[in-house]
């Protein structure tokens, strides 16, 4: 193993959208491709809305999308804990060094002062940057206010006159002048540390050398460096990958649950499936059209500084398109095992009533595996083979359940109430009595397969009336007689 060591530092805030899934995944492919330590970690130090259920559902997505860590809230590690509520003592200590080197001050504003520093800012329509107030207290101006039971935050004093530049991985080379950078809060008044802050002194205690996150951070860098720069720590090297774009090219919708990688997952997108699709959104393997690529590929060949800093697009539509050409590979077995809780999802069976006749469920299932792009599409092709009661196509009703085929239909069912139950011969059944009635193809078997279907697409005819059985496919067919 290299000594890379990176981090996946999630807020356990929501669920994960498809854009934290592609920074996710980009950032564990540089780990991976490098034999570098990938780390789990917790930022949950907005207390109101970290929940343990969202640590639970990020940990279960990561997994299913195929990734795994080395050292984790769940799994521990050398330099844990691996949530930041754990390490309050660790930002403390890192806060008495920076006061130490004179690199912070304390600063007593209230909401309400400090709002009213903004809504000056808003009117004079410039940036707004904190106005230092605090930083020419004096020693007995401060301890005035500590009498009057006001508690510091602590800033940073940002250096004036400098340019802060960096090397980024995706971007190459970005400057900030600190003249821009307002002096940021890094420890509230009520003892929280801010995001700033932490990331830099847990990346410092948990080793990290590589940072890769959305580009949302590109602005926080400078901050973090000139925090470095008080600890006297080497900062790490930093990449950021651009956010996503709809296919408009507009921002990819963050609706409660919307894109999120749990709803790709319930609607039937398989996690390898995902991996493929997202590690080729702004990175591109070398060669001609290679769009079907293994992980172990994947991995080999990514490289942090081949990916494109313009934003990719996520286009579901062809998500889906990949994703069925991966169900298409799967054996018939496979497929069965991976459509079944979608199909009992949808209430049309148990899970104990498919395994109970598992080998009629996989060839069942086998019948529509060409045809699906995500698995909850399954049910609605099937149905009609699993419920007692199904729907009829009206049109296709009117149009081939005429009065002219019942005596066909009442002979049929009084043939396949008797024939060996397999496809040969009921096959052999059926077109003995066309033969007989004189009927042609196209006279006798749409008007079958509405009957027993509702519907006038369905697999072939002589495998849905075996799948059927024989109960349903006979009782089908006298319901039009
Ligand atoms: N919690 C931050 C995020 O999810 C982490 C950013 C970072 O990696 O520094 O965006």
């Amino acid at each position: 193993m290299s000594q890379m060591r990176l981090r996946f530092a999630p807020s356990p805030t929501g669920p994960i959208h498809v854009g934290n899934a592609h920074t996710m995944l980009f950032n564990w492919l540089w780990a991976r491709s490098q034999g570098g330590t990938f780390i789990l970690r917790f930022e949950d130090t907005d207390q109101e809305r970290s929940r343990p259920e969202w640590e639970e559902v990020i940990i279960n997505e990561m997994k299913w999308l195929g990734l795994d860590w080395d050292e984790g809230p769940d799994i521990g590690g050398p330099y844990g804990p691996y949530r930041q509520m754990g390490r309050l003592h660790l930002y403390q200590e890192y806060l008495e060094k920076l006061k130490a080197v004179g690199a912070v001050y304390p600063c007593y504003c209230t909401p309400e002062e400090l709002a009213a520093e903004r809504a000056e800012a808003d009117r004079k329509k410039v940036a707004y940057k904190y106005s230092r107030r605090c930083l020419r207290l004096t020693e007995e101006e401060k301890a005035r206010l500590e009498a009057e039971g006001r508690r510091p935050a602590w800033r940073l004093k940002v250096p004036d006159g400098e340019v802060i530049t960096y090397h980024d991985m995706i971007r190459g080379e970005i400057s900030f002048p600190t003249d821009s950078i307002s002096d940021p809060i890094l420890v509230r008044s009520n003892g929280i540390p801010t995001y700033n802050f932490t990331v830099v002194v847990d990346d410092i205690t948990m080793k990290i050398t590589d940072v890769v996150r959305g580009e949302g951070h590109i602005s926080n860098t400078p901050v973090q460096i000139l925090i470095y720069r008080a600890l006297g720590v080497e900062p790490p090297r930093f990449a950021h990958v651009s956010h996503l774009l709809n296919t408009e090219r507009g921002k990819i919708s963050k609706r409660k649950g919307e894109m999120s990688v749990t709803s790709l997952r319930e609607k039937g997108i398989l996690g390898e499936a995902l991996f493929n699709y997202l590690a080729l959104l702004g990175w591109t393997p070398k060669g001609e059209g290679r769009e079907i690529l293994s992980k172990e590929e994947i991995i080999k060949e990514f490289n942090i500084y081949d990916v494109n800093k313009a934003a990719a697009v996520f286009d579901e539509e062809k998500l889906e398109w990949m994703n069925g050409v991966y169900l298409r590979r799967k054996s018939r077995e496979e497929f069965a095992e991976l459509a079944l809780p979608f199909v009992v999802q949808a209430g049309l069976i148990t899970e104990e009533e498919a395994r109970a006749r598992w080998d009629w469920f996989v060839e069942l299932m086998a019948q529509v595996q060409e045809r699906v792009r995500v698995l909850s599409e399954v049910p609605g092709l099937v149905d009609f083979f699993l419920k007692d009661e199904i729907e009829y196509d009206e049109k296709a009703v009117a149009k081939f359940l005429t009065e002219a085929i019942r005596p066909f239909f009442r002979r049929l069912a009084d043939r396949l109430e008797e024939v060996e139950w397999t496809v040969p011969a009921i096959e052999e059944c059926t077109r003995g009595l066309m033969a007989e009635m004189e009927l042609q193809p196209k006279q006798a078997m749409q008007p079958i397969r509405v009957a027993v279907t509702g519907r006038t697409a369905s697999p072939p005819l002589f495998d849905t009336l075996y799948l059927l059985g024989r109960e349903r496919a006979v009782a089908r067919l006298r319901r039009w007689c």
